[in-house]
């Protein structure tokens, strides 16, 4: 293989510029060239193209976001945009792409590949890590710790104030970032859509809490919590109590940001790993790890399977809040 193409696709995550660069210099390493794309699918349709050398990734290990930028392009849902991609990717003479994004990045992968017979290897970038076939996808451990001091920074204000936070974190559809970050923030409850929420429940902890002497409370609710989001909550809260309770969305902080260091270490391991699979003949898989090894997983079950959040995680929340 002597030319591949390289893109970000869907929503942005830190960590994904490491896998550029780590897709790159594999490529420079194999003596392959790397084609860049800015915009995504988009990008591949409107031939955005960029060459990449080594140089073009000096100094990118510890930015956030993407370098190539990103977008969502619905044209490419259609066989006549990819169409469009197709002729692109002929122009260019590629003989294989990485794909770096979430689930729906994966999906337009596929359907690339299907359409055109290219190779293809995705790898995993989504903040919310709910993505099937790998343990870890780049964003998640960034934005966990953003989260993480975010709301050490909140616990200050709760304590001084005797105050009950509602602190709202990302997570349509899955709770990942919620528990992770209420473990490592020492939450007295986690509200995640993968369980069904109960505020009289939630409640009758807060007030055993506070009868054990808890100077304050932070509770985090996943943005796609069934009772609703952080200011649902409050409202059901407040009919039912005269407590203060004061909520905080965290929103886009935490997308971007620096890097952490497993962010950057994981995503450089998939770029490599990415880049000799196609080197060594691999396509129609995304590669993650399983664990701490790198993995590779059929693309279809990517979206055709669901990843389950760990009940031991959700159990963990009631055992250290206690
Ligand atoms: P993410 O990759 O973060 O899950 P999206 O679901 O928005 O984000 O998908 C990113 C892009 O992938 C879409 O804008 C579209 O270009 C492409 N895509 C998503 N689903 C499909 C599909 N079923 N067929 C072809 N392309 C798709």
């Amino acid at each position: 293989m002597k030319k591949i193409g390289l893109l970000t696709s869907g929503g942005d995550a830190s960590g994904m510029n490491a896998a550029i660069r780590a897709v790159v210099r594999t490529a420079i390493t194999y003596k392959m060239k790397v084609v860049g794309f800015k915009k995504g699918f988009l990008g591949l349709i409107k031939d955005y193209a960029l060459e990449m050398d080594s140089k073009s990734v000096s100094g990118i290990i510890c930015q956030g976001g993407t370098i190539l930028h990103t977008t969502r392009c619905p044209e490419f849902k259609e066989k006549k945009g990819r169409a469009k991609a197709i002729d692109v990717i002929n122009k260019h003479k590629l003989e294989g792409i990485v794909v770096i994004g979430g689930e729906g990045s994966m999906r337009g992968l596929a359907e690339l590949i299907e359409d055109s017979g290219i190779a293809g290897i995705g790898i995993p970038g989504t903040i919310d890590n709910d993505i099937f076939g790998t343990d870890y996808a780049i964003g998640f451990d960034t934005a966990v710790n953003v989260a993480v001091n975010a709301i050490d920074n909140i616990r200050d204000t709760a304590t001084s104030h005797e105050r009950l936070f509602l602190v709202e974190v990302m997570g349509r559809h899955a709770g990942y970032i919620a528990i992770f970050t209420g473990i490592a923030s020492g939450v007295e409850d986690c509200l995640v859509p993968e369980t069904i929420s109960h505020i009289d429940i939630l409640i009758d902890k807060l007030k055993a809490g506070h009868k054990r002497g808890k100077e304050s409370s932070i509770v985090i609710v996943a943005e796609g919590d069934d009772a609703g989001g952080a200011f649902d909550i409050e409202k059901k809260i407040r009919k039912k109590t005269a407590w203060e309770t004061r909520v905080s969305v965290l929103g886009h902080i935490q997308r971007g940001g620096r890097p952490t260091a497993i962010d950057r270490i994981n995503a450089s391991r998939l770029g490599v790993a990415a880049v000799e699979a196609l080197k060594n003949g691999v396509t129609t898989k995304m590669v993650g790890l399983d664990k701490d090894d790198i993995a590779f997983v059929d693309l279809e079950d990517v979206w055709s399977k669901k990843k389950e959040l760990s009940s031991e995680y959700i159990r963990m929340v009631d055992i250290l809040s206690t």
